[in-house]
């Protein structure tokens, strides 16, 4: 049954709690998932200052949808190794968290605007447990999904940003995960990353802590230095709905802020209220 007032059965349903910081962060290679980089290793720091939040809503770069935005509502998400190629002990890997069912149907009817609908076949792809291992190694937070529709602009995304915003008062952390630079073709095992990489990653982080969003979202401002630092968007959506639900009170933090192979930025950052 759909809530008729979707606002009020959030604020009677889930308790006014500390308003929960924003996090985005570059997941970057699986292989974060099992060895001991910086990357995990600010994750597993950054987890140790988090408030304990309710639930967890995770943006992740790999669930994607077509002229829909669809929200995870089962009981218990499915672990999905969505990568080939790699050694086993990825995919042994687990994260039994259970979902949230409840306050995930409360965001399908937040989200009606943006032609949301509930979805059952979805799980945590390696967007979400690859970094929620070391954020909160416990699995003891419900976390659900919200996917990409990818046919649809960016200033879209950072409307379900908005959209989203009151959950941060009621114990919900959302959580993007994606890549502020993000392109395959240009990956270099050792060395400086090439000049686009540099100039975009540093192009977002000062539109970012401006607060220009209108910047981060025009993509014929932005034009050929977005194409090649995102040939697709789909790591790129995420940081942008971040800074959607962020707002003038937020103070900006940046960490993990340097390139893997070249051409992923692992730039992460955070809100906090
Ligand atoms: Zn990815």
């Amino acid at each position: 049954m759909k809530p008729v007032h979707s606002l009020q059965t959030l604020r009677d349903r889930f308790a006014l709690s500390e308003r929960m910081p924003l996090v985005f962060l570059g997941h970057g290679s699986p292989m974060n998932a099992i060895e001991d980089t910086v990357y995990s290793r600010g994750w597993s720091q950054l987890g140790r200052q988090l408030p304990r939040p309710q639930a967890i809503l995770v943006v992740s770069a790999h669930w994607v949808s077509v002229g829909t935005t669809l929200v995870d509502v089962s009981d218990l998400p499915v672990v999905i190794h969505d990568f080939h190629g790699f050694p086993n002990a990825l995919y042994d890997q687990d994260y039994p968290a259970m979902g949230h069912p409840e306050l995930a149907r409360e965001v399908v009817s937040l989200l009606s605007s943006h032609q949301a609908q509930e979805n059952d076949t979805w799980g945590l792809d390696h967007g979400s447990w690859s970094v929620l291992k070391f954020l909160f190694p416990r699995a003891d937070v419900p976390v659900f999904q919200v996917s990409i529709d990818m046919t649809r602009d960016f200033d879209w995304h950072l409307e379900i940003g908005q959209v989203l915003s009151e959950l941060r008062d009621r114990g919900v952390l959302i959580l993007g995960s994606g890549n502020i630079v993000h392109n395959l073709r240009a990956l270099r095992p050792s060395g400086p990353p090439p000049d686009f990489a540099q100039a975009f990653d540093t192009l977002f982080t000062e539109r970012l802590t401006e607060r220009d969003f209108g910047a981060l979202t025009d993509r014929k401002g932005m034009g050929a230095l977005l194409r090649q630092a995102h040939p697709t968007a789909e790591h790129y959506v995420p940081a942008l709905t971040i800074a959607g639900a962020s707002d003038s009170r937020d103070t900006l933090t940046f960490m993990n802020d340097s390139f893997d192979l070249g051409s992923i930025s692992m730039r992460s950052f955070v809100f906090h209220s």
